[in-house]
């Protein structure tokens, strides 16, 4: 089941008639992955499940303990597919290990990380934006993108570390 073999342009086609109950959530955000299979969907919802950010083992683990079949290689695979396809925020901890967040919609966002928990919060960050389209455009660029990273201690581990110290 679910072995079309459509093949999914760039781009993507809105199409109408879409809200019903019928569809699986992210079966839109699949669909930018090319083929749906079973282990995407179920990677998908893994990710979007989490309200922080997650490295690939830990979601594979949390997958593993609701009882997935699907392996750590093809969580892997697919969340390089899913940052590819600009549906993931991608952060770097202090062992230089990916981080992922799901992003809901083409609109990417910034977050402000803890490096002790992994507690993030979203920034505006329209100052950055306003400034990476400002320097594609001065330079004839397309299709520019950037990463921007902000990490930190958070008010709540560093009142613990102040406590234990
Ligand atoms: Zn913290
Ligand atoms: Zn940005």
């Amino acid at each position: 089941m679910a072995d079309t073999d459509e093949q999914t342009g760039p781009g993507s086609h809105a199409g109408p008639g879409a809200p019903g109950g019928r569809s699986r959530p992210y079966a839109r955000d699949v669909a930018l992955l090319g083929r749906s299979t079973p282990q995407r969907s179920e990677i998908l919802e893994a990710l979007a499940a989490r309200p922080d950010f997650a490295s690939a083992q830990a979601l594979h683990h949390a997958m593993q303990t609701a009882g997935t079949q699907t392996g750590l290689s093809t969580v892997y695979r697919v969340l390089a597919a899913l940052t590819k396809a600009g549906r993931t925020e991608v952060v770097r901890d202090s062992k230089g290990e990916r981080l992922y967040r799901y992003r809901p919609d083409a609109d990417h966002a910034h977050y402000l990380l803890c490096r002790r928990c992994g507690r993030s919060l979203p920034l505006d960050a329209g100052p950055v934006e306003a400034w990476a389209e400002l320097i594609a455009r001065s330079y004839g660029f397309a299709e520019v993108q950037h990463t921007v990273e902000l990490t930190g201690t958070c008010t709540t581990c560093t009142a613990a570390e102040s406590a234990a110290g």
